[in-house]
């Protein structure tokens, strides 16, 4: 069997067209574009890649994006201001803190400040909490691009069995809830897990959020599993690769996502189309201003 490679640019392409056109009817309605705004405090390289990344998607669709850079020895009192300001400006309808902050600033802080209806990224313990209870909720991006893959390529999720590799705060453990919600049966795999094949080879779907090249070998696939990749790896020579062993496990698998081009691309649409949804809920939640 040689696997469907699942194409997350092309994946991406049609989720920005149908934004567009959301974009498009809110700007008729409002007069203005939803807001992004992204925050970054000091200088870490991938950071600065990524919000760059943002910043093309959020033009591409129409969303007005503002990227606020604050030096690395903002304290923590100027970032609580800037957060402050966001949460109740009108032009900002989401807001984004790029991770990592520096060391003497408090990632749980930041989570704690920003409004959950601004919270696109669903960081803040309130975010999480409606999605462990099963409430509407803002969801982590990366989490939000796997769900997103599946259910765009109709992979059956009810009655499945799903290994889940990683239990990160944002990757693993909002997954395992929203796969929950979608009636499969979810195993979440960690460091600590001892005889990983034996879990992952049970799996229907198999997702590796772990960060570690070639983890994942044909021999601990499924014959026709689905296995979306979401590690990212620096080659030493350049270039990246995922978790998974791409060339053999392709042989194995009935659907793979590819690493460039599968989760990736698609985590900033999902964060932008949240940016969106924020925006049409704020119109909701306010008709008094409707224009
Ligand atoms: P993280 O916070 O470092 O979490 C990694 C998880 O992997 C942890 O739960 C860890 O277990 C687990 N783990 C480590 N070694 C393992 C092993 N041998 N077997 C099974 N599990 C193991 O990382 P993250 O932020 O969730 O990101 C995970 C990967 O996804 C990284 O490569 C990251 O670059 C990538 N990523 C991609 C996107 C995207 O847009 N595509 C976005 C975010 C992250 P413990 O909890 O026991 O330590």
């Amino acid at each position: 069997m040689t696997a469907e490679i699942l194409d997350g640019r092309a994946l991406g392409a049609e989720i920005k067209a149908e934004l567009r056109d959301e974009v498009r009817k809110y700007l008729q309605e409002r007069g203005r574009p939803p807001g992004l705004a992204i925050v970054r405090v000091g200088g870490d390289a991938a950071s600065g890649m990524y919000s760059k990344a943002i910043l093309r998607v959020a033009e591409d669709v129409g969303v007005r994006a503002s990227l606020e850079e604050l030096p690395e020895q903002t304290s923590a009192d100027e970032l609580l201001a800037m957060l402050q300001y966001l949460n109740v400006d009108e032009a900002t309808q989401g807001i984004l803190v790029q991770m990592p902050l520096p060391p003497h600033l408090s990632q749980q802080m930041v989570a704690d400040t920003v409004a959950s209806e601004k919270d696109i990224d669903g960081i803040s313990p309130r975010s999480a909490g409606n999605l462990f209870l099963g409430l509407p909720s803002f969801l982590p991006s990366t989490a939000a691009a796997v769900m997103e893959i599946l259910e765009r390529t109709s992979t059956p999720l009810a009655g499945k069995r799903v290994v889940i590799l990683g239990r990160s705060n944002v990757v693993g453990k909002p997954l395992s809830m929203m796969l929950l919600q979608k009636n499969a049966t979810v195993t979440i795999c960690h460091s600590r897990t001892a005889r990983l094949a034996d879990f992952t080879r049970q799996a229907d779907v198999l997702v590796s959020a772990v960060g570690r090249a070639n983890l994942i070998t044909a021999a601990m696939v499924r014959p026709g599993a689905v296995v979306i990749d979401v590690g990212i790896n620096a080659l030493p020579g350049g270039g990246i690769v995922g978790d998974v062993d791409f060339a053999s496990v392709r042989e194995v698998a009935s659907a793979l996502t590819p690493t460039p081009g599968g989760v990736g691309p698609l985590t900033n649409v999902l964060l932008l189309k949240q940016c969106v949804q924020a925006a049409w809920q704020e119109v909701e939640n306010s008709p008094g201003t409707l224009l």
